[in-house]
């Protein structure tokens, strides 16, 4: 089926869902007669395919091709191999009408080689598999929706009907997913952040630029606070540098080489020199170092900022805060002798973990991502690498973390430890890396005298602890489906006061406790109390002080928290418990 040259894996998920493509392939054929199939491969949770139609499909059409698959698989269809002479290949496609296919028969087999085709029943397409063996082994599945794509992703090329499925091995497995799902559509950081007016979106701006509204500015401002506290507390040293550079800069540095698809144009200044928008801050910290003469004393040196950048992602690829294309970056780097590397590597994922722990962010796992040593995109020599590779596996082993081997996952001028932490839609995403450089000291000849006076080449770590801001708050609106912790919460406490006549006193409970720095607001409406107090929950408020007459006289609040337990208790101990709570940050 499929991408004909995409990547082929035996795992049985994988399997599964490459063969209930083909499946879905063989119904709409049915379905559609001159149904043109291009081709798709499976995806994280499921499958997709692109097919060409007489008209778009739609949503509508889901379940009759739905039904028609059932029906295939009841017939037990089965999967069998026929490999073909070239030009056998191309005649049976272009009796199909088939197009795409005949587009990778000729793109990737040459004309004495024999192509490998595979039949579903009557539904013949071209595909190296492997697949299950029979229609019939394919458990449980579902169709997911319909999305418009173009031929190989490129807007000249005529648009396709892509339909998205997922594949399970039981219908257990299936419904356990789509419960996930049905759940994470509650937990939408899209929806939530416009109900809990933390973000927008507005395309005067440019798309995928965020606007952070006052909810979402104090999120924000609160974990960067803690970030700069703790990351001072551990020898870093904070720094704020320019949003742009020459773009000499960044041809030096390789990044405008590498990476120019994804960078801004440059802007064009008065003299003719051009201005580029920094896709990373590597440089600006590396002329951070270079700004005085550096000794082993000074070292290790950690450069740290909380940075934007600037990335040209597709605009079709982006989506709410999580692909933007502007970002705050949690970033630092470290400048460090060859000795000093093991313990600033062990730092950076102790400081990683501590972060995430204190978030309750526990579904990660660790990839140490090395170069692919047959490939030739990687720059350094091979003891470098080796050297480098080494050091990062030792630092996770030292502190008993297991991780997996991600083979030609490595950035072209090292290897790193990736953070791979999994979301609310069981999304997988790269939160933060340690990654070890020894070119960019080399592009830029960075020194520092040595205790023997001799001058030396200090080590690059490159290393981020919490992640971007915009894609982290994006998750954790999602992971505490919009409840925030105390300390983040935009408004900490409602003060309700039952009737008009208690505003003076819900007032004075407010200003003290605002005097404690809590957000504190008073809900003064002349509405009944439980309406603010239904409002106020839906806001995830953490606590709300109901006051009334009782409450005034005794010096007393009715607090009442989100999930729903009730107290009344002397204001004062109220006020030290929340300052106690918010300065441990509990969760
Ligand atoms: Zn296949
Ligand atoms: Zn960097």
């Amino acid at each position: 089926m499929a991408e004909y040259d995409a990547e082929v894996s035996d795992d049985p998920l994988y399997v599964l869902r490459h063969s209930t493509a083909h499946l879905l392939a063989a119904a709409v054929t049915e379905l559609f007669p001159g149904a043109r199939y291009a081709g798709g491969p499976p995806v994280e949770n499921g499958f997709y395919y692109d097919f060409e139609l007489s008209r778009p499909l739609s949503q509508d059409d889901l379940e009759p091709i739905q039904k028609r698959m059932a029906q295939i698989v009841a017939r037990g269809d089965r999967f069998r191999q026929e490999l073909l002479p070239h030009p056998e290949a191309v005649r049976r496609f272009e009796e199909r009408d088939q197009p795409y296919k005949l587009y990778w028969i000729n793109r990737k087999a040459s004309d004495d080689e024999l192509v490998s085709t595979y039949w579903t029943g009557d539904f013949l397409d071209l595909c190296r598999g492997p697949h299950v063996a029979s229609a019939a082994d394919i458990p449980a599945f579902k169709l997911m929706r319909v999305a418009g794509a173009y031929w190989l992703g490129d807007e000249r090329n005529p648009q396709l009907s892509r339909v998205y499925g997922t594949a399970w091995f039981s219908e257990e497995e299936l419904e356990d997913y789509l419960r996930t799902l049905a759940e994470a559509e509650k937990r939408d950081h899209k929806r939530l952040g416009r109900e809990l007016r933390i973000f927008a979106l507005d395309e005067r701006t440019g798309v995928g630029n965020v606007l952070w509204l006052p909810n979402g500015a104090t999120i924000r401002r609160e974990l960067e606070r803690w970030i700069v506290d703790e990351e001072l507390a551990r020898g870093y040293q904070h720094v704020v540098t320019p949003v742009f550079g020459k773009l000499d800069l960044y041809k030096q540095s390789g990044h405008w080489e590498r990476y120019h698809d994804t960078m801004y144009p440059p802007m064009e200044a008065e003299n003719g020199e051009e201005l580029e928008l920094r896709p990373m801050n590597c440089p600006h910290h590396i002329l951070v170092y270079e700004s005085e003469l550096r000794s082993y004393r000074d070292l290790p040196l950690r450069i740290a900022e909380i940075g934007n950048n600037y990335r040209w992602e597709k605009s079709g690829e982006l989506m709410g805060m999580i692909r933007v294309r502007s970002f705050a970056l949690n970033d630092a780097h470290i400048f460090c002798t060859p000795e000093q590397l093991h313990s600033e590597i062990v730092g950076a994922i102790e400081l990683a973990r501590y972060f995430m722990d204190t978030l309750g962010v526990t579904d990660y796992r660790y990839r140490l991502s090395v170069r692919d040593p047959d490939h030739a995109k990687y720059v350094g020599t091979d003891e470098q690498w080796a050297n480098a590779e080494r050091a990062l596996a030792d630092a996770l082993e030292a502190l008993g973390e297991t991780f997996e081997l991600g083979v030609g996952e490595a950035a072209f001028y090292g290897p790193k430890i990736d953070f791979q932490v999994r979301d609310a839609h069981r999304r997988e995403f790269t939160n933060n890396t340690v990654q070890v450089d020894s070119q960019l000291p080399e592009r830029f000849g960075l020194e520092y005298v040595a205790a023997d006076g001799s001058r030396q080449r200090p080590v690059m770590v490159h290393r981020g602890a919490f992640g971007a801001m915009e894609r982290m708050i994006a998750y954790l609106i999602e992971h505490y489906a919009g409840a925030f912790p105390t300390w983040l919460a935009p408004q900490q406490v409602a003060v309700l006061p039952i009737t008009d006549a208690h505003v003076p006193y819900a007032s004075q409970v407010a200003e003290r406790l605002r005097r404690a720095r809590v957000r504190v607001e008073v809900d003064e409406r002349a509405e009944r109390v439980g309406k603010k107090i239904a409002e106020a929950r839906n806001r995830r408020v953490p606590y709300m002080a109901i006051v009334g007459g009782r409450e005034a006289e005794a010096g007393t609040v009715q607090v009442r928290d989100r999930a729903g337990e009730q107290s009344t208790e002397p204001l004062e101990e109220f006020a030290a418990r929340l300052t106690a709570e918010i300065a441990e940050r509990r969760r």
